[in-house]
């Protein structure tokens, strides 16, 4: 067996995590062989973009990640069906076996589908109409011009129906709670969502589940008949687990890591949405603990002391219509300020600790939402005017750099040296530096970065 950093390295599944992994063990100077195995037939994409593809924004192929890097041996459609650890092999769907000095599972999560006798059909596949949304061809299969009704009420639920109202399709969205993403807004932020989903032409059934569907029509537990032509049901997702399970891994919801993402055999490891830190109730699911967990996870398989310690994880609604986010908790708040104006449909709800953000609610402004996740993920202290602060009075953030290796743009996954490249190579403003890397383009939560980013170089350049 080779040492530390050249290991030979089988990463199974090659979504984002994955992508990422690969991507920083060459930064990090790995030289052992490293072959990836992926179960989807394309190459790896930014899932989070999936609804720009559903509202025509984005082309497909707009989402793809960039090339992995030179030698990695990519195998595309071949899913891994079995490990063998004793024989430290991956069995391959393609009849090859796989072998490995480190294995890595970055198999992802699938749509969750509740056990509703509409839903499926008696082979267990889902039945005609009833959609879920997580792949490339799954997004495809949405581009009808019929009405859709949404079953869910989390933040994929609420992107998804603004996107297919984007697309022109008359939408309703069925969600059991009082109101959408009730397991992560206080009352007044959620009655506020509402009326703004209301008045966006979302058609809001709350308090409702879907009791049948046939013929182009759900029937909701009201009697109400609602035209669908599709149903999609953004009702959760479920860690891909099986192939840890099989092997003998230790499994609770996700795949068991300790904080070196060691799963109970210290020669596999697993990350991102497929993953459990040992004592946490479940995966860190989302694309920055993915991201994180990949960077840790390099590190090591580099030969570089590291650990992973958790995740600043804000949820950021991405649709341009509703400028939302929710980001740590209220408990344990030393200061708490809140403002509602309904007549503007805006509400902010910030907690402090030691003079830094512990947790808020942002329903708008913009700038607001983008500064206060910016304290919010550094730990720096709040403005004195935390009014001002919530009705998006900018900040000065002059001369400032940003981090070369953390990412600025959280939805494409650019990082400061990103933007230095691209302003190496001529990007001057920020459409340009948007067009050269994307960032900016998804939530637009960065916008603001971006832009003083861009101004403070301007000024770097003029002086120099
Ligand atoms: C529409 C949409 C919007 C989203 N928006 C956000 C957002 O705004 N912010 C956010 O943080 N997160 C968002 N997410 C979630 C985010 O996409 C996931 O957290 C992220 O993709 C997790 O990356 P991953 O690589 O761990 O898993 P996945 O992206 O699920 O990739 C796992 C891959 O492994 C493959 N695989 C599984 N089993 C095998 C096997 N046995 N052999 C080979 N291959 C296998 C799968 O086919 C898949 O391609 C969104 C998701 C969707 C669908």
């Amino acid at each position: 067996m080779s040492g530390p950093g050249a290991e030979r390295i089988v990463v199974v599944g090659h979504g984002p995590a994955a992508h990422r992994l690969v991507e920083r063990l060459a930064h990090h100077g790995h030289r052992g062989e490293v072959t990836v195995l992926g179960a989807e037939a394309s190459a790896a994409y930014h899932r989070p973009l999936l609804t720009s593809v559903l509202d025509g924004s984005l082309a497909a192929g707009a989402l793809r990640l960039p090339a992995p890097p030179d030698g990695t041996r990519l195998r595309p459609g071949v899913t891994a069906t079995a490990v063998d650890r004793r024989r430290r092999l991956v069995q391959g769907s393609d009849g090859h076996g796989y072998p490995y000095d480190r294995l890595v599972l970055a198999t992802g999560a699938a749509p969750l589908v509740p056990p509703l006798p509409w839903a499926r059909r008696a082979d267990g596949r889902l039945a005609p109409g009833v959609r879920v949304l997580r792949t490339l061809p799954q997004c495809e299969q949405l581009t009808g011009p019929d009405p859709v009704a949404v079953v869910g009420g989390g933040p994929l639920a609420i992107e998804a129906a603004l996107a297919l109202r984007r697309r022109g399709r008359d939408v309703t969205l069925v969600h059991r709670g009082p109101y959408p993403l009730d397991r992560h807004l206080e009352a007044r932020a959620g009655q506020l969502l509402s009326a703004r989903l209301r008045a966006l032409d979302v058609d809001l059934c709350t308090g409702r589940t879907a009791e049948a569907y046939r013929s182009g029509k759900l029937r909701l537990d009201d009697g109400r008949w609602v035209a669908a032509g599709d149903v999609l049901l953004c009702t959760g997702v479920v860690p891909r687990t099986g192939l840890a399970r099989s092997a003998g891994l230790a499994v609770r919801t996700g795949v068991v890591v300790d904080d070196e993402l060691r799963t109970t055999d210290p020669r596999i490891h697993a990350l991102g949405d497929c993953a459990q830190p040992a004592g946490a109730t479940g995966p860190h699911l989302g694309h920055a603990a993915a991201w994180e967990q990949a960077e840790v996870l390099a590190a090591l398989l580099s030969g570089s002391p590291a650990r992973w310690t958790g995740t600043h994880a804000v949820l950021r609604l991405r649709a341009r219509e509703v400028d939302l986010m929710r980001l740590g908790t209220p408990d344990g708040a030393e200061e708490t300020v809140v403002l509602s104006d309904a007549a503007r449909g805006r509400y902010a709800r910030l907690s402090l600790r030691d003079g830094r953000v512990s947790g808020a609610v942002l329903l708008g402004p913009g700038r607001a939402v983008a500064t206060v996740t910016r304290l919010y993920r550094r730990g720096e202290p709040v403005p004195a005017d935390r009014l001002a602060l919530l009705l998006g009075a900018p900040i000065d953030y002059a001369g400032e750099r940003l981090p070369d290796e953390a990412p600025v743009c959280h939805c494409n996954n650019v990082t400061g040296a990103d933007l230095t490249a691209a302003w190496c190579a001529g990007a001057r403003t920020v459409p340009e530096l948007a067009a050269a890397t994307r960032a900016t383009t998804g939530c637009g939560g960065c916008a603001d970065d971006v832009r003083s980013w861009c101004a403070a170089r301007a000024r770097g350049e003029e002086s120099g």
